[in-house]
C-alpha cells in the first residue's frame, strides 16, 4: 500500500505507515530515522536483484556492482555539492564517519556543547577536544568560538548543521569562514539537514560534510564523509585490512590513497546505492518544495504549540533562528515518558529521551529529557493537527 505525500509542488512516494490502536499511524519521529522512499526501495531491489564482489572481480556481475558502487559516490558528491577533487568514503554512518574524522585530523578539535554525542564523544575522546559554551544568541556563540580559535592554534572545528533538538539550523558559511581565518577546517555533521535542505560543500566553505543514509529516507547501515584529500591520505587507515592495502608482505604494508584507505573490508554497495537513490529522488522533488513542505507543518505546529499554555518548546538559541522540521518540548505535570507513552495511545509516534544529546539538555533545564515530534516528506497538515489535539487533552 503506497501513499502518496503532499510535498507542496511535488508528489513523492512514500510507504504507508500501517495502523496503530485502530487509528493510521503517524510517524513523528522522522529525525530519528526516515523510512526508506518508494524511489529508494525500488533501486535498492534492482541492485539486489543482480549484484556480485565489488572492486575484486572481472566478471560481468562484478563490474556492474563496482560501477554501481563508485556512481553511487559520485551522485553523494554531487548531491552535497562537493568538489571535483574531494574524497567520498562510505561508511556506517554519521557517528562512524565522524569517529574516522577524529583518526585523521591533525591536531586540537574545537566543538560546541550542543552536539550530539556522535559529534562529541568522538572528539573528547582523543584528548584534544576543546569544548566551546554556546551563548544565548548564535552572534554571541561565534564571537565564544572565535576567542577560542584565537588562544591557540585548532586544527578543526567540528558543528553540527541542525540541532536534533531544536532544529535550528547553524549558519554554516559564516563558521567556515571563521574557522580558516584562524587557520583551522570545518566538519559539518550534517545528519538533521541533509533531509531538509541543499547543501553545497564548495559554496559554503565546509572542508568535510558527514551524513547518515538512514535520515535521508534510505535504509540503515551506510553514511558518508565527503571532504578534502590531504588529511585522508595521510593519515593511517581507518580499519587495516584488504581493500586499503595495495602492497602487503609480511612484513610491510602500502596502503592505497583515496577512499579505498578507508574502506577495508566489503563494502555497503547496497547502502551505497541507496543513499545515491535517495540523493536523487530529493532532488528531483527539490528542496524548494521540500523547504516550503517543511514550512507549512513547522509553522502550524509552532502557531499550535502557542496556544497550549501547558507545552514548552526548546530552543539552543533566543535568535529565532531558521529551523528544520524538528521541534521538542515538555509538557508540564507529565514526564516526557508519559507524553510519548499518550501520544502512542492516539497512535501518534515521537520519540522521548535525551536524544544523545545529554550535556544540552541539561543546559536547557531538562536534565531529564523531553519530547520530539519531527517531520518528514510524507508529513501531513493533519498529523501536526493530531499531535496539538493529543497535547491538548493533556492541559
Ligand atoms: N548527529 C546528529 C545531529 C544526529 O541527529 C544523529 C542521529 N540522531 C547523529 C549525529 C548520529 O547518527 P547515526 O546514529 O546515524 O550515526
Amino acid at each position: 500500500v503506497l501513499a502518496l505525500a503532499p510535498v507542496v509542488g511535488a508528489d513523492v512516494t512514500v510507504p504507508a505507515t500501517g495502523h496503530s490502536g485502530g487509528v493510521a499511524y503517524a510517524n513523528l519521529d522522522y529525525a530519528a530515522s526516515a523510512p526508506a522512499l518508494t524511489a529508494v526501495a525500488d533501486r535498492l531491489a534492482g541492485a539486489l536483484a543482480e549484484y556480485a564482489s565489488v572492486h575484486r572481480g572481472a566478471g560481468h556481475l562484478s563490474q556492474v556492482t563496482t560501477a554501481r558502487y563508485e556512481q553511487a559516490r559520485e551522485t553523494v558528491r554531487t548531491f552535497v555539492g562537493g568538489r571535483a577533487d574531494d574524497t567520498v568514503v562510505f561508511t556506517r554512518n554519521t557517528t562512524d564517519s565522524i569517529n574516522l574524522a577524529a583518526s585523521i585530523v591533525p591536531g586540537d578539535v574545537v566543538v560546541l556543547d550542543i552536539e550530539h554525542h556522535a559529534n562529541l564523544l568522538p572528539w573528547t575522546r582523543t584528548g584534544r577536544a576543546r569544548i566551546v559554551e554556546s551563548q544565548s544568541t548564535i552572534d554571541a556563540t561565534l564571537a565564544a568560538l572565535e576567542d577560542e580559535l584565537a588562544s591557540a592554534p585548532a586544527a578543526l572545528l567540528a558543528v553540527t548543521a541542525a540541532s536534533n533538538v531544536t532544529g535550528e539550523v547553524l549558519p554554516l558559511a559564516r563558521l567556515a569562514g571563521l574557522a580558516h581565518r584562524h587557520g583551522a577546517r570545518i566538519l559539518v555533521d550534517a545528519a538533521q539537514l541533509v533531509a531538509h535542505r541543499g547543501v553545497s560543500i564548495a559554496s559554503f566553505g565546509i572542508d568535510y560534510l558527514v551524513f547518515s543514509g538512514h535520515k535521508v529516507y534510505a535504509p540503515f547501515g551506510a553514511g558518508v564523509l565527503v571532504g578534502r584529500p590531504d588529511w585522508l591520505d595521510s593519515a593511517p587507515p581507518y580499519l587495516a585490512g584488504g581493500g586499503a592495502s595495495a602492497d602487503v608482505s609480511i612484513d610491510d604494508v602500502a596502503w592505497h590513497a583515496g577512499a579505498a584507505r578507508h574502506e577495508a573490508g566489503s563494502p555497503n554497495v547496497l547502502g551505497a546505492v541507496s543513499i545515491a537513490a535517495a540523493a536523487d529522488e530529493l532532488r528531483r522533488v527539490g528542496f524548494e518544495n521540500i523547504g516550503a513542505h517543511d514550512d507549512v507543518l513547522i509553522r502550524r505546529l509552532d502557531a499550535g504549540l502557542a496556544a497550549l499554555p501547558h507545552v514548552r518548546p526548546l530552543r539552543a538559541f533566543d535568535d529565532g533562528l531558521d529551523r528544520v522540521a524538528i521541534a521538542s518540548f515538555t509538557v508540564v505535570g507529565h514526564t516526557p515518558r508519559a507524553v510519548a507513552e499518550h501520544l502512542s495511545s492516539r497512535g501518534i509516534g515521537v520519540r522521548d529521551g535525551k536524544f544523545c544529546a545529554h550535556p544540552l539538555l541539561a543546559k536547557l533545564g531538562h536534565p531529564d529529557g523531553a519530547v520530539r515530534a519531527s517531520f518528514g516528506v510524507g508529513t501531513t497538515s493533519d498529523d501536526v493537527d493530531r499531535l496539538l489535539n493529543a497535547l491538548a487533552e493533556l492541559a
